[in-house]
């Protein structure tokens, strides 16, 4: 199929794209990798009137390791991400969730604030980005607005970004001392969206004893749901933990929906086993 008649923009800088951003409104779409907006398109499940091409807009593509955060610019893509050793070594959490983000050629094209803007809940890096508390900077015409992640995701492929808003980059703070943290999943092929995912996140005290136990997860709500697992287990060691409990504890909270690829039992179940897989990997 093919995609309903649309006017292509690719404005060359910054402040045009935000100018035609400003000028379309709601009638437009960023088009950054393309590789679910295009689909969208195809299957006419989207028809906007523009599209605004940003892949010319310089200055987007750059990866920022500070004391403080993992900074990604709206063009780099998931696989510059994925091998980019600086971020990997400040945030370990981006690179153990992108492994699972797709097929290569995907990863290629795809970029990783696209992936978060498209607001997918089956999709990773939505789901990292709440547990981590990340950040995403967003520009318009009106100037810049710092979005917490909590108040970034409102529904299935659907955020809380405007449509004259750009989102130019991602922060994502770096890893602490005593932080731990593994990302598994299950689908049907390596790199197919998850029938359940599950990052997880440990903070423990220089004593090894747990500080804090949170889990966010891939396709079991509406939007990434993040639960926090702690309360039972805060002050054990961490090897004397029992992480099936745990996981137990995380499918009794989690109310997903069933589908044509699992039904919600046997993703609640997998959402169980795979808290605890992660939470063992990450010790
Ligand atoms: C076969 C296949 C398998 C896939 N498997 C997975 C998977 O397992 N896990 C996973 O997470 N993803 C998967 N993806 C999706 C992939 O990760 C996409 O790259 C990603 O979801 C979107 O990034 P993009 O740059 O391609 O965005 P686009 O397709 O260009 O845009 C997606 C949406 O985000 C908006 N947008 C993009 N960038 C911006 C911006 N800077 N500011 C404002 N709005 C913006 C667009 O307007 C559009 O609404 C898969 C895709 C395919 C085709």
């Amino acid at each position: 199929m093919k995609p309903a008649p649309f006017t292509y923009h690719r404005p060359a800088g910054l402040d045009e794209a935000l100018d035609v951003l400003a000028q379309v409104g709601a009638d437009g779409k960023v088009l950054a990798g393309g590789q679910s907006l295009l689909p969208l398109l195809s299957m006419r499940l989207a028809s906007p009137a523009h599209l605004v091409d940003i892949n010319r807009v310089p200055g987007l593509d750059v990866v920022e390791v500070t004391p403080d955060v993992v900074r990604v610019g709206a063009l780099v893509r998931h696989s510059d991400l994925l091998h980019h050793s600086g971020a990997r070594t400040a945030q370990p959490m981006l690179g153990r969730a992108l492994e699972h983000v797709a097929h290569a050629t995907i990863r290629n094209r795809g970029t990783t604030v696209g992936s978060i803007c498209h607001a997918d809940p089956a999709a990773e890096m939505p789901a990292v980005t709440v547990l981590l508390g990340g950040t995403l900077v967003a520009r318009s015409i009106q100037g810049e607005r710092r979005i917490p992640a909590e108040e970034l995701f409102a529904g299935p492929l659907e955020s809380t970004l405007r449509p004259d808003e750009l989102a130019v980059a991602m922060e994502w703070p770096v890893v602490v001392p005593g932080e731990l943290s593994a990302v598994v999943e299950v689908s049907r092929r390596h790199g197919d969206y998850a029938v359940c995912g599950v990052a997880a996140r440990l903070l423990l005290e220089p004593d090894g004893a747990v500080r804090s136990a949170r889990a966010a997860y891939v396709s079991m709500g509406l939007t990434p749901p993040v639960l926090d697992l702690g309360e039972s287990v805060a002050g054990q060691r961490v090897q004397d933990v029992d992480w099936a409990v745990v996981g137990a504890a995380a499918a009794d909270q989690l109310d997903p929906e069933g589908d044509i690829h699992a039904s919600a039992d046997y993703r609640r179940h997998l959402a169980g086993v795979l808290t605890r897989r992660a939470f063992e990997e990450a010790r």
